[in-house]
């Protein structure tokens, strides 16, 4: 009896998890043993992707999960709730201090929840969404052909200049004028430059729009303050929260216009509370709670000056991994990069090689990266590029030496392949696989 009762605290409870489930499902647990080893045996360079804390990956395994609680804190439908209300109270009071926002909704299940709770907030069916095309670097939720948002609006999209890959804002300006949307989304998955939000929100002011950023590949940046914040510019502001390093999940954000006065069906609703009603009862039911207590310790990581510094390296490292490439002759467009990210053109009509061989040549000698199609891509072999990421990597701890190393690695795969047609070969494959497994395993998950 006296031992029993010794062991009944938090700790005890949650104390080697690990070995419930070894226990339990061996099958599942060597899978996830499978994935680990993957992960540490090889370089990822992917830039949707990040690594969360050990810390987080605990409060995201723990009891937090078994409470149904509907509703806001201080205004749920269930009994037992207070702590809950605790726990969103934290994220949201650590979320808002990381962005510097007047108000954060912690809810959301992913980046792609966010976005629809905002645009159905915000739009009545028909209404007009100006948004980034797909296939130049926005994200699907914004209307892409079969997303819900196209289901139940009117989407216009705008491009990156033919010549220049870049934004073009004065196009995009004209555009808003003669489409007149309701809103206009900013915000991309496949950009690798600074995005000027003041411009985005003169030109939704001028359209008589509203404006969302999307930042979900750029939220690290900005909490770091190594890209500006659209918070004070858009309307609302959305990010996935996986993307800068935290639990998989979305995070909707407002800034000076978070009480603004919105016209609905019924009267006058301020902006935040449009949101929350669109939220739950809108959109989701019961918010996972030790998703939310992980986000917590995200944002509190994120508040760090450790965070901050890294988000400093991220850049640089994506910046030298551009600069190596441009100069070994690679197409990196827009001959270079602001932020994490880089594309890089890599067909070659001659080798028919493609991002997507490209990508699975590189996986196979230890190098984990992203095919990509390109703007005014209409290469009949398939996509033309390959998108590479830093977060990981710099998560990890790799700089400037190992960057050099994997350029190198890169190169030495790109061109053995192009030199080759489809097929690397085998001693060069196995020689660059070895290199970069020892370059990983001296760099272990964090
Ligand atoms: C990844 C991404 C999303 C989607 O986030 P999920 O959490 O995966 O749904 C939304 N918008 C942009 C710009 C993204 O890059």
């Amino acid at each position: 009896m006296t031992m029993t009762l010794e062991k009944l605290t938090s700790e005890a409870y949650h104390d080697n998890l690990q070995a419930a489930l070894i226990q339990f499902d061996p099958e599942v647990h060597k899978l996830i043993a499978k994935e680990y080893e993957r992960l540490q045996d090889t370089i990822q360079l992917l830039a949707a992707e990040n690594q969360c804390s050990r810390a987080a990956l605990a409060a995201l395994g723990s009891i937090l999960q078994n409470k149904t609680c509907e509703g806001f804190p201080a205004a749920r439908l269930h009994g037992g709730s207070s702590v809950m209300d605790e726990v969103e109270g934290l994220a949201i009071e650590r979320a808002k201090r990381a962005f510097c926002a007047k108000y954060a909704n912690v809810q959301p299940h992913s980046g792609t929840t966010a976005n629809q709770i905002v645009i159905t907030a915000l739009l009545r069916p028909g209404d007009k969404i100006l948004s980034m095309a797909t296939s130049h670097g926005g994200h699907y939720s914004h209307g892409f052909i079969d997303s819900i948002t196209a289901r139940f609006f009117e989407i216009e999209s705008y491009h990156v200049n033919r010549d220049t890959f870049l934004l073009d804002y004065d196009e995009i300006r004209k555009q808003a004028r003669r489409f007149g949307p309701k809103l206009i989304i900013c915000g991309a998955s496949a950009y690798p430059r600074a995005i000027d939000f003041a411009k985005f929100r003169q030109i939704a002011d001028e359209a008589g729009a509203l404006l969302l950023a999307d930042i979900s590949h750029l939220s690290a940046l900005v909490m770091g303050g190594v890209h500006a914040s659209p918070i004070d510019y858009a309307h609302v502001t959305t990010t996935s929260t996986y993307k800068p390093g935290g639990p998989r999940g979305g995070l909707i954000l407002s800034g000076k216009d978070y009480d603004r006065r919105i016209k609905t069906a019924s009267g006058e609703t301020q902006l935040w509370q449009l949101i929350e009603k669109t939220t739950f009862p809108g959109i989701q039911g019961t918010p996972y709670f030790s998703n939310i207590a992980a986000k917590a310790v995200f944002f509190k990581e994120a508040l760090s000056e450790e965070y901050k510094a890294r988000q400093v390296k991220v850049v640089e490292n994506s910046k030298r991994l551009a600069s190596i490439l441009l100069r070994k002759g690679y197409n990196v467009l827009t001959g270079g990069t602001d932020n994490h990210l880089m594309l890089v053109n890599i067909a070659d009509n001659s080798s028919h090689l493609t991002g997507l061989s490209a990508q699975q040549c590189l996986e196979r000698c230890g190098i984990v990266v992203d095919k990509m199609l390109l703007p005014y891509d209409d290469n009949p072999n398939g996509p033309s590029g390959i998108r590479l990421g830093t977060p990981i990597i710099t998560k990890n701890g790799m700089g400037t030496a190992e960057i050099d190393l994997i350029a190198e690695l890169v190169d030495t795969v790109l061109s053995n392949l192009k030199s080759s047609g489809h097929a690397i070969d085998q001693s060069v494959a196995d020689h660059v696989r070895g290199q970069a497994k020892d370059l990983a395993n001296e760099f272990p998950l964090r």
